[in-house]
C-alpha cells in the first residue's frame, strides 16, 4: 500500500503553508492514524518526559558532543572515562519509566493502527510500555558488547562487576543525567575508576551495545525498516529532529513513495520539507489526545 488521495490533499495543504497550523496538523495526524497502517519512528523527544534529556535544543543545536566509538576503542583512558561516567548515570537511566506517550503508542498498536515501531532511542521504554515489533535502530544501553570477541552481556552483569571493582565509588553525583545516560565527572573521579574486563576473553574493549556517534546502523536492520516503511500507509515521526541520517532516510523514502509523513515533535527538524503535517507540541499530552481523537480504540 502506498500514498492515498488523503495524502495528496495533505500535501496540498503543506504547499499552502498550513502544515504547521496546530489544528490542521492535529486533524491530519488523527485522520492518518485512524486509517491504520502506521509505522512509527521515535526519537529522544519521546523520552524526555521520562527524565532522559534529548540531544538537541528546539533550534536543532547539539547539547553535548558524544564520544565516538573510535575514541572509546582508542585508549584505556577513554574507556575509563566512558564507563566511570556511565556507571554513575546508569541507576538513573535504568530507573526511567515509560511515560503516557509510550503508552499511547502501545495503545494504538494494540488497536491495530500502528505496526512497526522504529526507535532511535536506546532506553527500551517502548518495550517496557508493552509495545511489540520494536526495531531498536541504535541498540540498547542495557547490553554491553566485547569488541575483541563479540560476546554480549546484560548491562546489569557488567554493572555488578563495576560495583565489585569499585567499592565505595560515589554514584550519587548530583550532576544532571546526559542524553547518553551518563553524568559528567571530574578527572580525579574518572582516574579512580576501575573498568571491567570481558568474562569470555579478558579484553577491556567493552562497548555499550549501541550505535555510537560515527558508527553505522547494521544493514539488515536498515533493510527491515525500509520494508516496514514501504508497506505503510503513513509514517509517524515522534520526538525526533531527524538530524541523523539513520532515521531521516526513512522519511525521505516515505516521501519519495508518496507515503504521508506526519510528525509530532518539538522545534526544528531536518525533514521539515518532507513532512506532510507537523505538530509542534509536547509529546505525551499530544499522543494522549491522539488516542482519544481516533476513538480511544483500546476501550471501544
Ligand atoms: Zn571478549
Amino acid at each position: 500500500m502506498t500514498g492515498s488521495g488523503g495524502g495528496e490533499r495533505l500535501r496540498e495543504r503543506c504547499d499552502t503553508g498550513e502544515v504547521t497550523d496546530p489544528s490542521v496538523a492535529r486533524e491530519a495526524i488523527a485522520s492518518a492514524v485512524a486509517a491504520g497502517g502506521v509505522t512509527v519512528l521515535s526519537g529522544a523527544g519521546l523520552s524526555t518526559e521520562s527524565g532522559i534529556p534529548d540531544y538537541r535544543t528546539a533550534a536543532g543545536e547539539r547539547r553535548i558532543q558524544p564520544m565516538t566509538a573510535a575514541e572509546l576503542l582508542a585508549t584505556p583512558q577513554a574507556r575509563q572515562r566512558y564507563w566511570a561516567r556511565s556507571y554513575v548515570g546508569w541507576p538513573r537511566f535504568a530507573a526511567a519509566r515509560p511515560n503516557v506517550g509510550h503508552e499511547a503508542v502501545t495503545q494504538l498498536q494494540r488497536a491495530g493502527l500502528v505496526g512497526t515501531v522504529i526507535t532511535q532511542n536506546v532506553d527500551g521504554l517502548h518495550q517496557r510500555a508493552g509495545a511489540r515489533d520494536v526495531v531498536e535502530l541504535h541498540g540498547n544501553l542495557d547490553r554491553v558488547v566485547c569488541m575483541a570477541c563479540g560476546q554480549r552481556f546484560p548491562r546489569e552483569l557488567i554493572d555488578a562487576c563495576f560495583e565489585v571493582l569499585n567499592p565505595g565509588f560515589d554514584r550519587s553525583a548530583d550532576a544532571a543525567l546526559r542524553p547518553d545516560g551518563d553524568v559528567a565527572l571530574d578527572d580525579e573521579e574518572v582516574r579512580a575508576f576501575k573498568v571491567a574486563h570481558c568474562a569470555a576473553c579478558g579484553s577491556d574493549l567493552l562497548k555499550p551495545d549501541v550505535v555510537m556517534f560515527g558508527e553505522s546502523v547494521p544493514r539488515p536492520l536498515v533493510q527491515d525498516c525500509f520494508e516496514a516503511v514501504e508497506n505503510s500507509r503513513s509514517l509517524l515521526v515522534l520526538g525526533s529532529s531527524l538530524a541523523v541520517m539513520s532515521g531521516y532516510r526513512f522519511v525521505r523514502r516515505a516521501a519519495a513513495l508518496g507515503i504521508p509523513v506526519l510528525a509530532i515533535t518539538h522545534g526544528w527538524t531536518r525533514g521539515d520539507a518532507e513532512l506532510t503535517a507537523k505538530l509542534d507540541a509536547p509529546l505525551g499530552p499530544s499522543l494522549v489526545e491522539l488516542v482519544k481523537a481516533v476513538g480511544d480504540p483500546i476501550n471501544a
